[in-house]
């Protein structure tokens, strides 16, 4: 009967996926004036109240139409773009002479679109699919981007890319074959950034965004990217029409103040004022074309009249790098391999939304949950396991710790990575916990908040260095001391079983052999020798 209960919030959480809708705002940039549209198979009528009715034929809006709302099937043209077929609702809202026009659709065509946008070159399914991940992935994390101007997303790359009226058949499968699937960090879906090309190594978030706390998006070598390299030349009498904000002509000198980690350009010098990399490469973009500087990723020439400029990559190199992820699936690597190589510690699960989580406070501790009457049970047995922990160390702990309680196992397990039998896991401060409903069950609610507290507080003071048998071991043993047996154990053979076990059954055993070892030393040497050797790092 259980698992029927289980079954069924799945399939609730799967058809929410599926009727989830997104607004764009087609013609961001460049909204059109006048329009066609031709339907294929549409109601329309004229405010979202209104009754509908058939659209037999052809109409067409200018500026001055009233607002006039299409939905179902329809082809839209005009000029200054190719005609192309929408599905969804279309509003098209006459506004200081041009026409506003904005889509609702569902969140997969959604995804398919930018596929469409962005990844049409793509020679890998796989690649796709990881795409179609991170561009689903980045859609819910950064929902509502233009939410004051009344829409979701923009069409253009301050959001994401949007190719409507397209249907290839290989980026449809790439988008059904992930349906609802999104990468998570701890519990969030993570901030997927993705660019054309890395030109060898990923930058880290902090070059985006210095408030983003994605430790996924950090540098690293991409030995997969076929990397892009380009040069252009700049005319000095073109910088300077280009950098008329920032300095007075004419530009003598450009010289590079910084670079990121990754070699990335991060301030110049223009005649000695600091210009940072990402507002010169904005001013020359919009002035005189995309296509001269590509990246961040350069180095700089005086020659004469003009600079050259020597470069790889394409796009800021944060997060997935589109060129070598191409790669990575035409050598046979799966999308979850792709996802794993650029997104690492995140986890791959089906879409979560709906929850609301409530953050809730205690004397010491916050619960999140989506259920507050959680919080009542939960809290006071939280700060006796909490107290328990520092008075067994010594220690205290530096930080106000949280626990985040899942409503259900499957969403524990797609929001954590870990397997349905790990009731609960511990990430800095937060620890991560199954419904409390299942531990209650099991009678096993107090005894995995004292074992993650001691983990907390033993990981919070352990060196980097200390073995794992050692700070696992001492957080079972102090748990329950009575239910330990002392016993010599090879502690190299235990290490290593702890980081390979794969069953519940192998991580039971090789729990208890790391208790059984650490309270052999315990016998012979004292606590204190122990916390001792965790705080050093050495082994006792
Ligand atoms: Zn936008
Ligand atoms: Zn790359």
């Amino acid at each position: 009967m259980k698992r029927l209960g289980l079954a069924v919030l799945i399939l609730l959480a799967l058809s929410a996926s599926a009727e989830r809708t997104v607004t764009v705002r087609l013609f961001w940039l460049h909204p059109p004036e006048k329009i066609r549209i031709e339907p294929q198979q549409a109601t329309v009528r004229s405010c979202s109240t209104c009754a509908g009715k058939a659209l037999p034929s052809a109409i067409n809006l200018d500026a001055y139409s009233q607002v006039t709302i299409v939905s179902g099937r329809a082809r839209i043209a005009g000029e200054g773009f190719q005609p192309f077929t929408f599905s969804g609702e279309l509003t098209i809202e006459p506004r200081d002479g041009a026409l506003l026009l904005t889509l609702k659709m569902p969140l997969e065509d959604y995804v398919a679109a930018v596929l469409n946008g962005e990844s049409s070159g793509f020679r890998s399914d796989e690649a796709l699919k990881a795409m179609a991940v991170a561009a689903r992935t980045y859609a819910v994390d950064f929902g509502a981007r233009h939410k004051l101007e009344g829409f979701d997303f923009c069409d253009t790359t301050h959001c994401q890319d949007v190719r409507l009226g397209i249907d290839s058949p290989r980026v449809r499968a790439a988008v059904v074959a992930t349906e609802g699937e999104l990468l998570w960090y701890e519990g969030r879906p993570a901030a997927t950034y993705y660019h054309r090309n890395c030109g060898g190594e990923t930058e880290a978030a902090a070059a985006l965004d210095p408030q983003l706390r994605a430790p996924y998006l950090r540098r690293h070598q991409d030995a997969y990217c076929p990397r892009d390299e380009w040069h252009s030349e700049i005319t000095k009498a073109d910088l300077a029409a280009a950098l008329k904000q920032y300095v007075r002509a004419p530009v003598a000198t450009v010289e590079v103040k910084s670079r990121t980690e990754s070699g990335r350009v991060e301030t110049l010098l223009i005649n000695q004022r600091p210009v940072t990399a990402t507002d010169f490469r904005f001013a020359i973009g919009r002035s005189i074309g995309w296509d001269k500087l590509r990246s961040d990723l350069y180095e700089i020439q005086d020659r004469g009249d003009r600079f050259s400029f020597r470069g790889r990559g394409q796009g800021h190199g944060v997060g997935l790098c589109q060129s070598g992820a191409d790669a990575m699936g035409m050598q046979g690597k799966t999308y979850r391999d792709i996802l794993a190589f650029y997104y690492p510690g995140t986890s791959l699960g089906i879409n979560a939304q709906g929850l609301r989580w409530q953050k809730l406070s205690g004397e010491q501790i916050d619960v999140l949950t989506t259920q507050a009457k959680d919080a009542q049970v939960l809290l006071p047995i939280a700060e006796r396991a909490l107290s328990n922990a520092n008075d067994k160390t010594g220690w205290a702990l530096s930080g106000h710790p949280q626990i985040k309680v899942f409503p259900t196992i499957d969403i524990y397990r797609d929001a954590t990575g870990e397997p349905g039998w790990v009731a609960a896991s511990t990430r800095g401060l937060t620890i991560r916990l199954q419904p409390l409903r299942i531990l209650q069950e099991q009678g096993a609610l107090e005894s995995t908040l004292r074992h993650e507290f001691l983990h907390m507080v033993i990981e919070s003071h352990a060196h980097v260095n200390t073995p794992l048998w050692l700070s696992e071991g001492l957080v079972i043993y102090l748990s329950y001391p009575e239910r330990v047996r002392a016993a010599n154990v090879d502690v190299t053979a235990v290490e290593k079983r702890l980081r390979t076990a794969r069953t519940e059954a192998e991580m039971r055993t090789a729990y208890r052999d790391a208790g059984a070892a650490v309270a052999d030393v315990l016998v012979k040497k004292g606590l204190a020798h122990v916390l001792d050797a965790i705080s050093h790092g050495v082994t006792p």
